[in-house]
């Protein structure tokens, strides 16, 4: 399967793409962990893209359709992958469509994470990440269970300088003005599906296993670990 997961940044997408890419069946591609690798790598691509990233902007489509391009041809994809922050613009859809129908592949379904505005910075603000197994937690919502420290791997947990309130309302900001027309664009493909996620973690899990038994009817897919 081909997923891709589409909403504003907060709405819990790594968080739901980490669940699912536990069961191994689907790779968890994130644009912006590739390209928050790129810049702690120093590489070409690193070079451009911090800028952009540390001011909450969106880096050139270029760039990111060839870091995602590169990724998807890597064999561990071709079972399938979960697409999480990519694309956030109309260019970069029409080129993931190029790049699958040149494969024989296309997209099977488009979560879409609707969420409010101030559970978006509640959950920015309070987010933390293990700077050695990239573990999500929140201050207030999956503290750890050491302050600072997280429960897998013993790593040390940091705030993502773009997560500084600032920041979260420019990349607010910057969803809306060009993020936002992917959704009529997957509308019209049929294959866009709204997930409601003010809930908690279980029960969305929940909704995206439903649509994926729903989607692969016969198909014995994937056990999330959810009734
Ligand atoms: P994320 O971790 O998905 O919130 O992405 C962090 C930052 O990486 C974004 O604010 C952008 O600067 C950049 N980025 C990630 N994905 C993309 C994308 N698909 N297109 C452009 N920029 C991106």
């Amino acid at each position: 399967m081909r997923i891709v997961f589409l909403g504003p940044p907060g709405a819990g997408k790594g968080t739901q793409a980490e669940i699912l890419s536990k069961e191994k069946k689907l790779q968890h591609i994130s644009s912006g962990n590739l390209l928050r690798d790129a810049v702690e790598n120093g590489t070409e691509t690193g070079l451009k893209a911090k800028q952009y990233i540390e001011k909450g902007q969106l880096v050139p489509d270029q760039i990111v359709v060839d870091i995602i391009r590169d990724r998807i041809l890597d064999k561990d994809c071709r079972n399938g992958f979960l697409l999480d922050g990519f694309p956030r613009t109309l260019a970069q859809a029409k080129a993931l469509d190029e790049m699958l129908k040149k494969l024989g592949n296309k997209l099977d379904i488009v979560f879409y994470f609707v969420v409010s505005k101030e559970s978006i910075v509640l959950r920015l603000s309070g987010r933390r990440i293990c700077s050695a197994c990239g573990a999500n937690y929140h201050t207030k919502f999956v503290p750890s269970v050491k302050d600072g420290i997280c429960d897998k791997c013993g790593g040390k947990l940091y705030q993502r300088a773009d997560d500084k309130l600032e920041t979260v309302q420019e990349r607010i900001r910057i969803y809306h003005e060009q993020t936002e027309d992917l959704i009529e664009y997957y509308k019209k493909n049929g294959i866009l599906k709204e997930i409601e996620s003010e809930t908690d973690i279980k029960t969305i899990t929940k909704k995206i296993f439903n649509v994926i038994k729903d989607a692969s009817q016969n198909e014995p897919l994937i056990n999330f670990g959810v009734a």
